[in-house]
């Protein structure tokens, strides 16, 4: 039986950046990943936040060879109507910029670097059962492609399994979501129009439309485009025709995307994703650790997936050091605490911009330069930073600017 310091399940970003951090402190690590590099994901828009855990995992040399389209900020169209944020107006100090990236490549070019770094990582390999022992050791089962099966025996696990939930489905720890069950339909289109017909034709565009449903506009520097729609799967039920005709007849019921994709070629036959919010009851336990969308995936409008999987790697992966080096480590406040603190802020903003307080506040005449910067900062991944009302306070700051703002219009248009 193989025998590793680090089991870590999965080679998405959570389970690569963290096996990245403990390698360098000089611990031994194994990633096993199911499927075969590289393969599609969907998460391809990042945060500058996440360029922090790039670094810390030394993997920004590597993503910047590979040139990805950069991103400077984001912007919110509704109607004839533009809300703007560039990251170099925002209220922390920090990143300014990362990238749009298709996620086959950018994972691979994550799970390459592993690799160059000692760490086996081994594809085609799924994580099948675990046997936690008492010295908080494990015994991991694996299952290879021809359905023989293998054990590895690791002194600690981190589980980076992303929609596999593999640990809270196999210890039961899993949780229902506080938010609606929410759907999407989506594909890559050939941009050819991308010159001619787009202002700004690089950038990251949200399209509000209807109050619940929006669209991602995700330029890749290898000229393809990715184009997804997000509503409640009544909105898709109405439609009819298979995953193409719908999706045709979305873009082609909005002027903006009728022109720049109407006739454009679509790289894959559009696909489906229902109910992605999930949570799980506990981050950690004995011998474990769980990271990225394991613990919990809110919604896909502000980009905050791969940033969140990110953090929460780099920073699970400097407590398994911790711990492995033989020092305590308090899990609930030293990693699901904190965890929980970023992902409470983004959940606030999901749930206004759902129920149209922040299309209030972003598309607002009137707008407050200090808070404006403040916002950005949490648009920017930064949802940890204590001198920002908009995180510590969330939930009332963006409450009650939405309400002043609502009320200054009405005061208007009486007036
Ligand atoms: C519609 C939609 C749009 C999104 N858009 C964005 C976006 O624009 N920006 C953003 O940041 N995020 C976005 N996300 C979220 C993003 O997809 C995830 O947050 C991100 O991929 C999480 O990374 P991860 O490393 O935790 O997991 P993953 O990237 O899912 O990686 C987990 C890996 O574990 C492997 N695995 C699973 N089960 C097993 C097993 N049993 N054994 C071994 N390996 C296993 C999988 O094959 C996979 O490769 C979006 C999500 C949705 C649903």
């Amino acid at each position: 039986m193989k025998s590793t310091d680090v089991l870590v399940i999965g080679a998405g970003p959570a389970g690569t950046i963290a096996a990245s951090i403990i390698k360098q402190a000089g611990f031994n690590v194994i990633i096993v990943e199911k499927l075969k590099f590289p393969r599609f994901v969907i998460g391809e828009s990042l945060l500058p936040r996440c360029m922090e855990a790039l670094e810390d995992a030394r993997f920004l040399d590597a993503v910047k060879a590979k040139n990805f389209q950069e991103k400077f900020g984001a912007k919110f169209v509704l109607d004839d109507q533009i809300c703007d944020f560039n990251f170099t107006d925002q209220h922390t100090e920090g990143w300014k910029w990362t990238w749009q990236v298709p996620r086959a490549e950018f994972d691979m070019t994550l799970a390459d670097e592993c690799v160059r770094m000692g760490i086996e990582v081994n594809y085609e390999k799924e994580v099948v059962a675990i046997q936690i022992n008492d010295d908080e050791s494990s015994i991991t089962t694996i299952r290879n492609v021809d359905g023989s099966e293998e054990q590895i025996k690791a002194r600690y696990i981190v589980d980076g399994s992303g929609y596999g939930r593999v640990i809270p489905k196999l210890f039961n720890l899993e949780k229902p979501s506080s938010l609606p069950a929410r759907q999407t339909l989506f594909t890559h289109f050939e941009d050819v129009n991308r010159a001619t017909v787009a202002q700004e034709p690089n950038r990251i565009t949200i399209y509000i439309y209807n109050q619940q449903t929006w669209i991602w506009v995700i330029p890749f520097s290898n000229g393809n485009t990715s184009v997804g729609f997000v509503g409640f799967p009544e909105f898709f039920a109405s439609l009819e025709g298979t995953p193409e005709e719908k999706l045709t007849y979305l873009i082609n019921s909005h002027p903006e995307l009728n022109e720049r994709f109407g006739n454009a070629k679509m790289q894959f036959e559009p696909r489906e994703i229902h109910a992605w919010s999930v949570t799980t009851d506990k981050f950690y336990g004995d011998g474990f650790v769980l990271t990225g969308n394991v613990t919990e995936f809110l919604d896909p409008v502000f980009s905050s997936g791969v940033t969140l999987a990110a953090v929460s790697a780099q920073n699970a992966a400097k407590l398994v050091v911790k711990k492995l080096q033989g020092e305590a480590v308090n899990w609930q406040q030293e990693y699901m605490d904190v965890c929980m603190k970023g992902v409470e802020v983004f959940r606030t903003f999901v749930m206004a911009w759902y129920d149209g307080d922040l299309h209030n506040i972003f598309f607002s005449k009137n707008q407050n330069p200090a808070m404006r910067e403040q916002i950005c900062s949490v648009l920017a991944g930064y949802v940890w930073d204590e001198s920002n009302p908009f995180v510590t306070n969330h939930q009332k700051q963006v409450k009650a600017l939405a309400k002043f703002i609502r009320e200054t219009q009405l005061e208007n248009e009486i007036g």
